[in-house]
């Protein structure tokens, strides 16, 4: 067999990377946490109908991105290519649509087939919360404040702009989408083939189209502002409102439309330059439709997604690797003290190891290596006068130390 590689469009996580990804996720968990919303972990399969149904059959997800099969029992099954509706069927299979609001964070891998390149692959990882039951603008800006505040702690914040914009309700929409059909048939011959599918169905799609001759021809596309109605305007102009008072900043793009259907009124893109075509770092919307969509009763909800990969190109600098405590025995008599030192510290909360073999000189050299702070040594000498050699790497200073004070003195 040749020699095997990662899947195409996977990778694996390790070392810096790991630490990189980690601290997005872990730092995103907390922050959620602080604005109420509760951790779910929901199948990384479903049945294929919870994604086909409610993506919308014309996005680019669903009409070329999933990984669908059918399992031994000849069900149809698809790898989740996004968070979104397995939450809102896990929120009508567990009979939660009468327990509202629901505060949902959940973070995990996502897969879609995609051309992979940088912040673009084919198994990729999502953090992202919803807010299943308000109808009112205000969450919506809760659910945008919670991921800003998310980016902000990151220390990325200065590198993105919030876009935002509004798609209306539905007969803002319905009037939107007569003007985008007319003004798209007028320059039909220049848009690309698969925004002549989307003329058909969807026309809103095209604003969103990443095709060069489709953007220039969508520069001159009307925007939604003059077909909303009354009670839409009201909405967006509440919304804006909100978002000043919840201190995030934003610009207005009216091109700026959900890549799935089901969106309405909010819709945003967390964008950077930093990272070429692949910009968009967290994205979202209000989805008033979806929960009905899943079988259940109707539903708003507003939420977001972000690239735990796109953020972790961004961090500023890896979490530094953690640095443990060596301990290093001299002779066989000391090792069982050595290892209950080892404990202890463990039990204490330090991150403490313990080199299997070697004299002092190369089981030093490993704890370099291994990038101790500190290495805790005891000799036979040691041993018998109650004490262990605590010496700091960094500075190279070194004291005897009580074995009953090793702990505290390296917590
Ligand atoms: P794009 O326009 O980049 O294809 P999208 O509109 O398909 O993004 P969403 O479905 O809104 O993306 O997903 C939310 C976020 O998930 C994106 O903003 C991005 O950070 C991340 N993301 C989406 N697809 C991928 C992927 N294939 N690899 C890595 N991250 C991804
Ligand atoms: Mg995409």
């Amino acid at each position: 067999m040749s020699e095997l590689q990662p899947a195409r469009g996977t990778h694996d996580l390790i070392g810096e990377e790991m630490r990189r990804f980690h601290q997005v996720a872990s730092i995103a968990r907390d922050i959620a946490a602080v604005y109420g919303f509760d951790e779910w972990i929901t199948p990384i399969f479903e049945d294929t109908r919870v994604f086909a149904r409610t993506l919308g059959e014309t996005s680019d997800v669903v009409t070329k991105e999933m990984y669908t099969f059918e399992d031994r029992g000849g069900d149809s099954v698809t790898l989740r290519p996004e968070g979104t509706a397995g939450v809102c069927r896990a929120l009508v299979t567990n009979g939660l649509t009468q327990s509202l609001p629901q505060k949902v964070f959940y973070a995990g891998p996502m897969f879609r087939y995609e051309r992979p390149q940088k912040g673009r692959y084919r198994q990729f990882h999502q953090i992202g919360t919803e807010l299943i039951g308000p109808a009112e603008p205000l969450a919506d800006a809760e659910v945008v404040a919670c991921g800003w505040a998310i980016l902000q702690a990151l220390g990325v914040a200065s590198d993105i702009v919030l876009e935002l914009n509004t798609l209306g309700d539905k007969d803002s929409r319905d009037a939107y989408r007569a003007a985008l059909v007319g003004y798209f048939t007028d320059h039909r011959e220049r848009l690309s083939k698969d925004s002549l599918m989307r003329l058909e169905r969807n026309p809103l799609r095209i604003l969103d189209s990443k095709d060069e001759g489709d953007r220039r021809i969508v520069a001159g596309a009307p925007t939604i502002e003059p077909y909303l109605t009354d009670a839409a305007r009201g909405f967006w102009d509440k919304l804006r409102a909100h978002l000043a008072a919840f201190g995030v900043p934003f610009v207005e793009n009216p091109r700026i439309v959900r890549g799935l259907d089901y969106y309405g009124h909010t819709a945003f893109e967390f964008v950077t330059a930093k990272l070429g075509a692949q910009g968009t770092v967290m994205a979202g919307g209000r989805y008033d439709g979806l929960v009905a969509e899943m079988g259940g009763p109707a539903t708003p909800a507003v939420g977001w997604a972000a690239g735990i990969e796109r953020l972790a190109m961004l961090l500023d600098a890896a979490p530094p690797a953690p640095a443990p405590v060596a301990v290093i025995p001299i002779g066989d008599a000391a090792e069982a003290k050595a290892v209950e030192i080892l404990q202890a510290l463990r039990a204490g909360g330090v991150r403490a190891e313990m080199a299997y073999r070697g004299n002092l000189k190369r089981r030093m050299e490993r704890a370099n290596k291994a990038g101790a702070r500190a290495a805790v040594i005891v000799g036979a000498d040691d041993l018998a006068a109650g004490h262990a050699q605590v010496k700091d790497l960094g500075t190279g200073a070194q004291s005897a130390v009580p074995f009953a004070d090793i702990v505290s003195k390296l917590r």
